[in-house]
Formats: structure tokens, C-alpha cells, sequence
């Protein structure tokens, strides 16, 4: 029986176990090694007093259907919750409050005009500017350049600084100026191809949509799903219930892995305490950087490649309020903020808004991000001061004098890989030389998207591999 080894028990190696657990009918043995001493990774939700807090992911995207799929599969459907969409505002932090994102403006583009051209969060000379995006003809090369410099060129400065950097960095906690415009947002690479420009392709995608509509009458009678969704007890569920269907002894905690090396036919995982197991694969589900410490015996160009990958620090920070002491409306998502405003925080959740079921009744959940590609030092400091910064940016943007009744703090270190220009020929590279180890494969945030689904689709796509006669 073909022996398989993961090492890393967050969702893309919980996705491979669970995978390889519900499609091998038991012609493969696979072994979950998890350095810590829990598994789920960075998904992790505590339940506290009536409130659910996310210390990562709050929520996944549905347009990619794994995660969702999955859900389902696994007798989760009652349980999933659409964002709360009659709320749905999102609000920038600019020259000292919060103005409302203008209506239908779909991460960079503004997708109605009338919202946005009353808003006074972008100045008429920035709205002339973006206007210019329907005569510049697109870029010839078809190689890949940084977000910003997509924004820049076709939208203008201020629609990067105040609209598409802060939305933008509330995702990918990056810098837009290193962000991999082919890597994190393809589909505005291929309006410019193929319509000349944003401002054409909204234009065309919305007569494509509405025609859509009236071939298919009312619609088709299902109720719509919702653009992000989470569970009702937390995203932990999803885990939780991956783990209830795998083989308990396959999953192994507190199991440290520090070196993979070649032995006879096989592979021979080290482990910190000593402890030796050998495999036919194995599937790298850790962070990339911890991967290339791993495999530097086995082949050290692989190790060098995968440790271009960068990753920058974050810390979540939950306070949860009674609702009578916060005098906010909290009327909608929450905000960002654009990095030209200087601020501690990067954006804002209002949870208890965005979704239901987050804090008890007469209570409200907030949750601050601190860090990322700019300020990671922040969130690499004391528990205490990340919780004393967040505290300060509400009081000081929101008003929020009152003492919480609960207060979390995640600090993720080294959390988040960056998708820096060039980020798809430099995967595509490593897994080349990965490639020719027979074996051995690569899962996770790191490579072909940061999401839970991008995870649990690299989950599926491992096994399949593994299951391939
Ligand atoms: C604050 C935050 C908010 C986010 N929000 C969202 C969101 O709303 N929606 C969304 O889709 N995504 C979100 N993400 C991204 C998403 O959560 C992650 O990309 C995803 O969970 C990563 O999963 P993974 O399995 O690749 O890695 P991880 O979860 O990092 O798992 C890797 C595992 O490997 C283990 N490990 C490390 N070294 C070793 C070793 N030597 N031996 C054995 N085990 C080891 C680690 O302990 C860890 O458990 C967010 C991320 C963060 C940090």
C-alpha cells in the first residue's frame, strides 16, 4: 500500500488527508504530521461568552466552489451563512473619517456611475482621471507588472491610493507596488485585453449579465448564494469536520518535521524528537520557507527557490462590546485604510454587521488587522501593545471609548506569502524541479492562491495525482 506523508495540518494538508481519507477506499496509508498542537492552522475560531471570534479567516469566497462544495459534502449546509448583504458598506478612512466606498465599485472599478461621481471620497480632477481609462489603449506585452502600476496606468494615482491600494491591502496584507497583477487579479488583465480597458469591459460584462437575465426569465428559482460565506459556529467548523471524518490516529500533533531526505526507494521524514517515518510522497502543506528548510538535504536549488517567497506578519485583534457603549451605528462591513493616511490599523471588520451569529444579543464584535507588508513590526510586538494600538485607532477613527468584554489577539507571524510580480513563473519553476522528485509535492497558500479554496483545490488535485494509476 502506497505510503503518503503530509506535513502541516492547516486546511491544504487537512484537505489532502480528508481527500485521501474519503477517495482512496483504502489503498493508501497517509500520515498528517502538525508541528503545533492543534490542527487547522491559521483557521481558528474561539467561542467566548456568545461571540464567535475568527483569528483568521472569517469567511471564503464562493465564486471558487471548493470551499463550499466541501461544506456541503460534509453536512455543513445548514450551518453556512452568507454575508449579512442588506448592510453591505464598506467605508475608506480619508482626511480624518469615513466616507462611504461609492456604491458598485467592484474592487478597482467603479462599476455605476451616478454613486460615483457624487461621492467625495475621490476629487473631480480623480474621477476625470479614471474616466481617461476608456481612451488609453492597453498594454502590448502580455508580461506581468505590479497592481499598482496596472491601477496607475489605467486609472490614475488617486484611484490607487484611496480605492484599489487599501482594498486591495485588506486581502493580500501586500504591498501594491509588489503585488503580481497576473497572480492576484487576472480577470482585470483580461478586460483590458479583451475589451481595451476596465471602464469598457464593466460596461460589457453588465449588458452580458443583464441579457443573461432575460434569457433566463425570473432566474432559475434557487436563491442566490452569497459572494463570501462562513459557518455559523466559525470557519473552524469546516475543519473541525474534515478532521471528525479522517482516521484519528492519522493525525498526529505536536510532531515537529525538520528534515526530508532520500532512503533507498523511499523517503525518510525527520522528525525533532528523533522519531524517523519513511514514505512513498510526501505533500509539503507548511508555509514555503519552512519547506525549503526541509528539503535543502534532498535538493538545494528547490530549497533555494522556494525561499524566494516572502511572507510578512499580521495580528487579528477582536473586541467585543456591549452594544449600548458603542455609539458607532457600525452600518455596514467596515473600513480600510489607505496607507498615505499613516494609520495602525489597516482595516476594520465590523463582524457582528457583516454576519450573523458573531456576538451574543445587545452585544457587537469588531476585529482589527494590524501589520502587513508595511507595518509588520507592529504586529510582531507585545500582546499587549498590538491590543493598546487597536484600542487607540477605534477610539480615535470610531469613537470607541468603552472597555471591551472580550478581547483576542492572533499575531501571525511570517502568515501571509506574497504574490510578487513574477509570482507565476516563479511557481511554475519550483514546481518544475519539484517535479522531478518523484513523490513529492507542494500544497497550500503559498503557490496557486491564498484562499481557503485555492487550498482545499490544491488538496484535491494532490490526490488525485496520487490516486492516478
Ligand atoms: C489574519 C488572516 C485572515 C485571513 N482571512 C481569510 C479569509 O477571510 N478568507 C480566506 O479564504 N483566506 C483568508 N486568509 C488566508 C487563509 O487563511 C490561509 O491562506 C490558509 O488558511 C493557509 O492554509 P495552509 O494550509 O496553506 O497553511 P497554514 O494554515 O499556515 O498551515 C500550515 C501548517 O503547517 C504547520 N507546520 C509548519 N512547520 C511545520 C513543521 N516543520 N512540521 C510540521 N508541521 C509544520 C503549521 O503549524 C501549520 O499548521 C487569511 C489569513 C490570515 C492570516
Amino acid at each position: 500500500m502506497k505510503r503518503v506523508v503530509i506535513v502541516g495540518g492547516g486546511i491544504a494538508g487537512l484537505a489532502t488527508a480528508y481527500y485521501l481519507q474519503t477517495r482512496a477506499q483504502g489503498k493508501v496509508n497517509y500520515t498528517l504530521l502538525e508541528s503545533a498542537p492543534v490542527l487547522g492552522g491559521k483557521i481558528v475560531s474561539a467561542r467566548e461568552k456568545g461571540f464567535v471570534v475568527e483569528g483568521g479567516p472569517d469567511s471564503f469566497i464562493t465564486q471558487k466552489t471548493h470551499a463550499l462544495e466541501l461544506c456541503r459534502e460534509l453536512g455543513l449546509g445548514n450551518d453556512l451563512m452568507g454575508t449579512n448583504d442588506a448592510a453591505r458598506q464598506v467605508f475608506v478612512w480619508s482626511r480624518g473619517k469615513l466616507h462611504p466606498m461609492p456604491d458598485g465599485v467592484m474592487l478597482i472599478v467603479p462599476t455605476k456611475i451616478m454613486p460615483f461621481l457624487k461621492s467625495p471620497l475621490i476629487s473631480w480632477r480623480g474621477k476625470m482621471r479614471m474616466g481617461l481609462d476608456a481612451f488609453i489603449p492597453a498594454k502590448r506585452d502580455d508580461g506581468d507588472e505590479s497592481l499598482a502600476h496596472f491601477v496607475r496606468r489605467r486609472l490614475g494615482d488617486e484611484a490607487l491610493d484611496k480605492i484599489a491600494e487599501p482594498m486591495i491591502a485588506g486581502i493580500y496584507v501586500a504591498d501594491a507596488e509588489d503585488l503580481s497583477l497576473q497572480s492576484t487579479f487576472p480577470r482585470f488583465l483580461d478586460m483590458e485585453n479583451k475589451y481595451g480597458g476596465l471602464l469598457r469591459g464593466v460596461l460589457a460584462q453588465k449588458r452580458a449579465a443583464s441579457q443573461t437575465r432575460r434569457a433566463n426569465g425570473k432566474g432559475n428559482g434557487q436563491a442566490p448564494v452569497s459572494m463570501f460565506m462562513t459557518l455559523r459556529h466559525g470557519v473552524q467548523q469546516l475543519t473541525e469536520a474534515m478532521i471528525a471524518q479522517c482516521d484519528a490516529n492519522a493525525l498526529r500533533v505536536n510532531q515537529r518535521v525538520v528534515r526530508v531526505q532520500r532512503a533507498s526507494d523511499a523517503y525518510a521524514i525527520c522528525l525533532d524528537d528523533g522519531a524517523v517515518l519513511h514514505a512513498d510522497a510526501v505533500v509539503f502543506a507548511a508555509p514555503s520557507y519552512v519547506t525549503a528548510e526541509l528539503v535543502r538535504d534532498l535538493d538545494s536549488a528547490l530549497a533555494a527557490q522556494l525561499a524566494q517567497i516572502r511572507y510578512v506578519s499580521t495580528a487579528t485583534v477582536s473586541l467585543g462590546y456591549k452594544r449600548a457603549e458603542v455609539a458607532h451605528p457600525l452600518n455596514g462591513f467596515g473600513f480600510v485604510v489607505p496607507r498615505s493616511e499613516k494609520r495602525k490599523i489597516l482595516a476594520c471588520s465590523w463582524s457582528s454587521t457583516k454576519f450573523s451569529h458573531r456576538a451574543p444579543e445587545e452585544h457587537v464584535l469588531i476585529r482589527a488587522f494590524i501589520g502587513g507588508a508595511h507595518n509588520e513590526a507592529l504586529a510582531e510586538q507585545d500582546e499587549a501593545l498590538v491590543i493598546q494600538a487597536a484600542r487607540e485607532e477605534l477610539r480615535a477613527m470610531m469613537g470607541i471609548d468603552a472597555k471591551p468584554v472580550i478581547t483576542q489577539v492572533y499575531r501571525w507571524r511570517k502568515a501571509n506569502p506574497q504574490y510578487e510580480v513574477g509570482h507565476q513563473a516563479r511557481v511554475a519553476s519550483i514546481e518544475q524541479r519539484a517535479a522531478q522528485h518523484n513523490g513529492l509535492y507542494l500544497v497550500g497558500s503559498a503557490y496557486h492562491g491564498v484562499g481557503i479554496p485555492d487550498c482545499i483545490a490544491d488538496g484535491a488535485r494532490v490526490t488525485q495525482t496520487l490516486l492516478a494509476p
